[in-house]
């Protein structure tokens, strides 16, 4: 038994632990099937991510809803720091602290969707429906929690359902 690795892209060798290079991230001999199936998993899982469907209605239209699943939510807690600095002067307010508190702000709520997503891929869904956002106060007034939440399901699209489903 070799007592290291040896990279077969660089050269470099490495400890027999380690499954990559940890200078070019090439796979570690016998590793290499390992890390193609990782990569595999991780392609599928960010397609999954992009094609999850997520909407505030109680339905997606086009398909149908062919399993509910479970009540997925995330949350974000955001800093404002806008209510500590009672010596800020009207401009700063309403111009760049504002400004600066919207850009969290959005940031926050597109922290929140992301999670929000991954957790619903987390559970098998393909759609989030009767998605929202809520938003709430935590410990002090400078810290505001963006709480997303919604119900994970399965849909596929109706007209391959069409004609089985009788009422
Ligand atoms: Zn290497």
């Amino acid at each position: 038994m070799p007592e290291y690795n040896v990279c077969a892209n660089c050269g470099m060798q490495f400890g027999l632990a380690l499954s990559e290079c940890p200078k070019c991230k090439w796979p570690a001999p016998g590793r290499e099937e390992e890390r193609r199936l990782e990569e595999q998993r991780r392609e599928e899982e960010r397609k999954r991510f992009e094609e999850l469907i997520v909407t505030a209605s109680p339905g997606v239209e086009g398909y149908l809803v062919t399993k509910y699943i479970d009540l997925v939510s995330a949350e974000v807690v955001v800093g404002t720091g806008i209510f500590s600095e009672f010596s800020a002067s009207f401009f700063d307010f309403f111009g760049g602290r504002i400004g600066a508190f919207e850009k969290k702000f959005a940031q926050a709520k597109e922290a929140a969707l992301t999670k929000l997503r991954w957790a619903a891929i987390a559970q098998g869904a393909n759609a989030v429906i009767c998605a929202k956002l809520d938003y709430e106060n935590v410990g002090d007034r400078n810290l505001l929690m963006v709480v997303a939440s919604g119900t994970a399901v399965l849909v596929e699209p109706s007209s391959a359902a069409s004609g089985e489903i009788e009422d």
